[in-house]
């Protein structure tokens, strides 16, 4: 498949991400309405609907209201788009696309500070789809660990979606590259906040870091 054709079907998937994230964050129904703007409620139309471009020739506006559209679409359509363009084969495919599930969680998480946790037990399939059933038994044993462990904590110092994302990363490309993403991750996180009080989500950044590891390498 053409570079181009990867790069349109990746953006499409950034823009499935972005909407149904921020309808995750608003409690609605993936499905139902059909897509709107938040502002006005006016439904779009099929013109409105095209990634990347339908936000530059809007400028980042509802073309109806004038509501400002978040530049955060943008970025993730983009993203998405230059992500899928690494995909090389079966294994980079199911590594892109447990990059997309992470970039939703993330989103959600910004928004809301938790996610779907369907998330971290869809990652055992896509990502360790070839690996033995030795590393698909460690990745369920984390998870279900972490979530117990975390069921009788009362103040938890990390959520236990950012470790269950940390220990899955670590299963599938090792100690030391976990130890490079994980630092460029806070170092993202203490650049952004740096004059903070109470919790802030971690997830984006790991994810971010992630993003741009993967692209990088
Ligand atoms: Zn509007």
């Amino acid at each position: 498949m053409s570079t181009f054709l990867l790069f349109c079907y990746g953006c499409c998937f950034g823009s499935l991400i972005c909407a149904t994230s921020d309808r995750y964050a608003r409690h609605e129904s993936p499905y139902f309405p059909r897509s709107h703007c938040d502002t006005c409620q006016m439904p779009l139309r099929p013109w409105q609907l095209i990634p990347i471009l339908s936000y530059l020739y809007q400028r980042g506006h509802c073309h109806t209201c004038g509501a400002v559209i978040p530049l955060q679409v943008l970025v993730v359509e983009v993203a998405g788009g230059w992500l899928a363009t690494t995909i090389t084969g079966p294994a980079t495919l199911l590594a892109v696309a447990w990059l997309y599930l992470w970039t939703y969680a993330a989103l959600c998480d910004a928004a809301t500070q938790t996610f779907p946790g369907i998330i971290s037990w869809l990652s055992l399939p896509v990502l360790f789809w070839s690996a033995g059933p030795l590393v698909w038994g460690l990745g369920a044993l984390w998870l279900l660990g972490i979530h117990f462990i975390w069921l009788h904590l009362s103040r938890p110092l990390i959520g236990d979606g950012d470790l269950e994302f940390i220990g899955l990363y670590a299963l599938a490309f090792g100690v030391q590259t976990t130890a490079w993403w994980l630092l460029t991750a806070c170092l993202l996180a203490l650049l952004h906040h740096r004059q903070f009080s109470g919790r802030i989500a971690l997830l984006p950044y790991l994810t971010i870091s992630a993003l741009g590891w993967w692209l990088w390498s």
